[in-house]
């Protein structure tokens, strides 16, 4: 039978894996092993002029997001936050125009960003996710599945944000705090490249990885979830 890629189970040690090291070991599923045609079908990817381009200043960015480099693997110490991160990766990249399409429960985080990126160089548009004011009903949603019952309730409108930072030619849309399933819509309809600034999480101050942190403790009912 055919073995799924099962990465994240992965059981050997993290210096040792083939996907790190020449001499490598690797369980019956590793794809770094079986999966030779598609790594050869990404390579060919990277070979394209613009594709190239993101990939290397990825690469140096991921790089430089840690001082200490040259004390050795054990010493690097990670120096940037993500925000800083973002600006210079798009500087890098050459990108003057940004988009942000934020959630309208960040908006005073959406502000900040964007003064942020403004007063680094960038030319910045933002596009809210109520944009449009379309009613929910149109996506069929009745008056008891909204969240203020009884009253009108502009939908969140991804294919919106990102229609109107098409219409701008962003050279970046940075995601801040869309939704689950809303960021997932934008990235389906946004035409240029996207990054995440932060994802929404409204119980855990947009860090969801706080339950998975807890997932033994606090968190344990996550494990018996029941549909
Ligand atoms: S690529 Fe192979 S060795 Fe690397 S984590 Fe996946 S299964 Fe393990």
């Amino acid at each position: 039978m055919k073995q799924k890629p099962d990465c994240a189970n992965c059981h050997v040690e993290t210096a040792k894996r083939i996907c790190r090291t020449e001499d490598g070991i690797h369980p019956k599923y590793c794809p770094t092993v079986a999966k030779k045609d598609l790594i050869e079908r990404s390579i060919e990817e990277y070979r394209k002029k613009d594709v190239l381009h993101l990939a290397y200043n990825a690469s140096l960015q991921e790089a430089q997001g840690y001082g200490n480099r040259e004390k050795g693997y054990e010493r690097v110490v990670p120096i940037k936050p993500r925000i800083l991160e973002v600006a210079e990766f798009a500087h890098k990249m050459g990108f003057k125009k940004l988009g942000i399409a934020f959630c309208i429960g960040l908006r005073k985080e959406a502000k900040t960003v964007a003064k942020f990126f403004t007063d680094n160089s960038f030319e910045v548009v933002s596009v809210v996710c109520k944009v449009g004011r379309v009613p929910k009903e149109t996506i069929g949603i009745k008056d008891d599945e909204k969240i203020s019952i009884g009253n009108f309730e502009s939908m969140c409108n991804p294919i919106l944000q990102a229609m109107i930072l098409n219409s701008e030619s962003t050279d970046l849309n940075i995601l801040l705090g869309l939704c689950v399933g809303h960021d997932t819509l934008f990235l389906k309809y946004a035409e240029s490249p996207c990054t995440v600034l932060a994802v929404k999480d409204r119980v855990l101050g947009h860090n969801p990885l706080a339950a998975v942190y807890n997932i033994d403790s606090y968190y344990r009912y996550l494990k018996r979830l029941s549909y």
